[in-house]
């Protein structure tokens, strides 16, 4: 049926919502696709979800394509299985919990490892029925902490969800394989530009698991890439390789008077020396003990990176109470050499190599000791790649400097192994009679959130701007005048849709063809017909909605072009 504007329940805004800090935020609100109901929850208004819908269809014919075949898992879940596998604890905060009147714990689930693999234990028993790809399209629940950017992340939200399961690894790679062309077509089609990054570290990245990333000003991801050659990957993924450092002898360390100095920043000037001169020592409480790692002086150290490093201990930031009793440690003056280093537990980023001279804290107010060499003054305890990624660092594989850029993760491949297999010790009896433990891959896409990706990537100044093959109609006709022209729109509308096009009409009377233009640019159909000034002569003009290139056309020439 041809949508008319005249009956549909639509009502766009004027104005950016209060509360809105994104593009697609702002303008899928404005345009009436989507409605704030509680932080983090949205209702998909009719346009909204035929956008949605777009997407979803796409997913599930690129799934089914590579042999998935669709299920469909409940949301409430029972306890016991993300107990066993540890995540009903791990979760933390993220994972919203309930209890039925009889006081039993349930979930509502926020990816379903442990459920498939049990549907699998349950389906499945022998080698002649693997390999299977299950997916589903499903409603997904997580408290995230900060539930801003519209449906970008929401706290209920659609993903695309699928697990393969095989008896060996060679299968489980061309499962993951599968899903990496998939993920590449489905992405090709909904007409979203992505990258393809490493979301595992090490120097030359795995192909155990990679994220497909958007890229996008609004996106709350980083990553790295390389210019020279095809080496990307999430920022928090990135190892990146230490200069090797020249053997010198240095002279040996000198004690400097340097008053008023307890930053970076105050010390380079004091002395004019740039800040990669100096080594910086951040003081943290890893399981409550005082640790100390060392950076050079212009490097951030990353805490997330340090935390995933040092997992499961805690790592926190020492507070002036940690100061109290311990009377050596001179805040904004320490130094990892002497009997304070001796002490101390001292973890260092690889640029502060054996052989490197520093100027660093001399443990005592106000003074700070220039010439002090790692291996000679002070010993590392352990080293861990824990810097800030920046911008002109090498990249891992070939040196070039890499660039940094923000990006919407919009899907993850991922090969899990045996994991969850092991937990409910999902085995098939083998080809040798003996039983075989299965291994499982897990790939996600974020159905709703690709919306607000592809609404952040294609929106311009006037509104949304969707790709052809996910907006919600093909051709938006707008009845631009009186009788005659809303007549001849919706002529027009009925004999496109007849020829199998999707349409809007705008229809509406007493709303003035400026108020219907507006309208038209918001809601994004890439192709804008309009009757006006020369419907009486069965003339219309057709405009592009992304380019504004316009064309007057006679309907029988627009309806030609337009039923292709
Ligand atoms: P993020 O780092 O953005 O929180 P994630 O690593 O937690 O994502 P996965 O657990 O891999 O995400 O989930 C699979 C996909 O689901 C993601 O690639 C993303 O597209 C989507 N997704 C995850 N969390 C949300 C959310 N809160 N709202 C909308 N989509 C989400
Ligand atoms: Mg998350």
């Amino acid at each position: 049926m041809v949508q008319r504007m005249s009956r549909m329940m639509l009502k766009t805004l004027r104005d950016d919502p209060a509360d809105a800090e994104t593009l697609s935020h702002k303008l899928l609100v404005r345009a009436g696709y989507v409605r704030r109901t509680s932080a983090g929850i949205w209702t998909w208004l009719p346009l909204g979800k035929k956008v949605l819908e777009n997407i979803a269809r796409v997913v599930r014919e690129e799934m089914d394509a590579i042999g998935g075949q669709e299920v469909l898992l409940p949301a409430l879940l029972p306890k016991e299985p993300y107990e066993a596998s540890g995540r009903w604890e791990e979760y933390g905060e993220l994972l919203f919990r309930l209890k039925d009147r009889k006081g039993g714990d349930y979930l509502l689930g926020p990816t379903h490892e442990e459920i498939f693999a049990l549907t699998v234990k349950d389906q499945c028993t022998s080698y002649k029925d693997l390999p299977v790809i299950l997916y589903q399209i499903q409603t997904k629940y997580r408290d995230e902490a900060r539930p801003r950017s519209g449906v970008l992340r929401g706290r209920e939200f659609l993903m695309k969800d699928s697990y393969s399961f095989d008896t060996d690894d060679e299968g489980l790679a061309a499962a993951y394989e599968l899903h990496r062309g998939a993920y590449t077509r489905i992405f090709e089609r909904i007409g979203l530009d992505y990258r393809i990054v490493s979301a595992v570290s090490g120097a030359m990245g795995g192909s155990a698991s990679e994220e497909f990333l958007a890229p996008a000003a609004a996106g709350e991801d980083t990553f790295v890439s390389c210019p020279a050659c095809d080496y990307a990957a999430n920022t928090e993924a990135v190892t990146v390789p230490a200069p090797s450092v020249e053997r010198t002898e240095h002279p040996p360390v000198e004690e400097l008077d340097t008053p008023d100095t307890p930053t970076i920043e105050s010390l380079a000037e004091f002395l004019s020396v740039p800040a990669s001169a100096t080594l910086k020592n951040l003081l943290v409480k890893v399981d409550g003990e005082i640790t100390a790692v060392g950076v050079p002086g212009d490097r951030e150290v990353d805490l997330d990176k340090l935390g995933e490093h040092l997992a499961p201990a805690t790592v926190e930031l020492v507070t002036a109470d940690d100061f109290a009793d311990r009377p050596d440690l001179v805040r904004g003056y320490v130094g990892p050499q002497g009997p304070v280093g001796e002490k101390l537990r001292y973890i260092a980023d690889p640029r502060v190599a054996a052989g490197t001279a520093w100027i660093t804290g001399a443990n005592k107010p106000g003074k700070h000791a220039r010439n002090v060499v790692c291996g000679r003054d002070f010993e590392v305890d352990q080293y861990l790649d824990v810097v800030v990624v920046e911008p002109g660092d090498p990249c891992p594989r070939c040196g070039t400097g890499l660039r940094i850029d923000r990006a919407i993760e919009i899907g993850h491949i991922f090969q899990l192994g045996r994991k969850y297999t092991d937990t409910v010790e999902l085995d098939v009896l083998g080809r040798e009679g003996k039983p075989v433990r299965v291994t499982m891959g897990s790939y996600g896409i974020g159905v709703s959130r690709a919306v607000a990706a592809l609404a952040e990537q294609t929106a311009d100044g006037k509104g949304l701007c969707w790709p052809r093959e996910i907006a919600p109609a093909d051709v938006h006709v707008v009845a631009a005048g009186k009788a005659k022209q809303t007549e001849l729109a919706l002529e027009v509308s009925e004999r496109l849709h007849s020829a199998g096009v999707r349409v809007i009409v705008d229809d509406r009377a007493g709303v003035s063809p400026g108020v219907k233009f507006t309208d038209a640019e918001l809601l994004g159909v890439p192709t804008i017909l309009v009757a006006g000034r020369r419907a009486g002569e069965g003339v219309v003009e057709l405009k592009d909605r992304r380019t504004g290139e316009r064309e007057e056309l006679t309907v029988d020439e627009a309806l030609e072009r337009l039923s292709h």
